[in-house]
């Protein structure tokens, strides 16, 4: 169970995650996730719990705060360097700007979702026939 403290800490970290995602470049992307990864002191260690070795980013003793600050972080790290950067991306419907992880195929996603790839569809289709009367 998280404190009040705790779920305010998480969603300031998940803030500062959002600033990774979209259309910065390169260098600014990468010195972003940095930065995460120095503030979310993890400490990323082989362990052998389940009999098979896999990484793990905190120490078990950790608070919950504590081992999403360093998953994510450590998450954000490998989409940019085993991925591609422009995986981490933020949607483009206006009144949106949804950070996502574009696991498409093609990496081509431009929408969260669905939803709003068809709202944007529907508002360009609206637009194109108000500008045509
Ligand atoms: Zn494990
Ligand atoms: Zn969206």
């Amino acid at each position: 169970m998280l404190t009040i403290a705790e779920a305010e800490e998480i969603w300031r970290w998940s803030r500062r995650l959002a600033t990774c995602f979209g259309s910065q470049n390169l260098e600014e992307r990468c010195q972003a996730i940095n930065t995460l990864l120095a503030d979310a002191s993890s400490r990323p260690h082989i362990s052998l719990h389940d009999g098979r070795p896999h990484l793990h980013y905190s120490a078990a003793d950790a608070s919950a705060a504590a081992h999403i600050r360093a998953i994510t972080a450590a998450g954000l790290a490998y989409m940019v360097c085993f991925a591609g950067a422009d995986r981490l991306g933020r949607c483009a419907r206006s009144g949106c700007g949804l950070a996502f992880v574009d696991t498409s195929r093609n990496g081509r996603r431009a929408y969260c979702s669905v939803r709003c790839a068809n709202n944007d569809a529907v508002a360009r289709h609206r637009g194109r026939r108000r500008s045509a009367d």
